[in-house]
């Protein structure tokens, strides 16, 4: 056991962070957790159930689906074609939801970040999106690793 940690294995692991096939969530879990930041996962007694919750900072992250939470972006345009009228007033409902949830963390002293799933495939995007949530979470001492 000589350098735990060669290039190759660094670009391996990397690769692994930014995979596909992996959940939104996760990987923006993976590279706050490998940053050194702890979190509190779908924490139910706050609007919305965030999905990663830091006490401290007083802030909360969502990791929304672009379908499923109508973003203004190429997964979140297309309507199944059969049952539109269903699925486009079951996700209608989805992004109500996330605003009036939005509106009661921000009133009760929360920062809401919101990162979007089509974020997480671009991982310059996902670098940039968990680097602001990182900014937010170093301002505040506390919480930092
Ligand atoms: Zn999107």
């Amino acid at each position: 056991m000589t350098d735990v940690h060669t290039p190759e294995q660094r670009s391996y692991n990397m690769s692994r962070i930014t995979g596909r096939d992996t959940k939104p969530e996760m990987l923006v879990r993976r590279v706050l957790h490998a940053a050194g930041f702890r979190y509190r996962l779908h924490v139910k007694d706050l609007p919305g159930k965030p999905d990663l919750v830091f006490p401290r900072a007083r802030l909360v992250v969502f990791v929304h689906g672009c379908f499923w939470h109508m973003h203004r972006c190429k997964y979140g345009k297309p309507v199944p074609a059969t049952n539109s009228d269903f699925w486009s007033q079951k996700r209608a409902g989805n992004a109500a939801r996330d605003k009036s949830h939005r509106a009661a963390l921000c009133a009760a002293g929360w920062k809401v970040a919101e990162i979007w799933e089509c974020q997480t495939r671009d991982p310059s995007k996902l670098e940039a999106k968990v680097g602001e949530v990182m900014e937010t979470l170093r301002a505040s001492a506390s919480e930092r690793p």
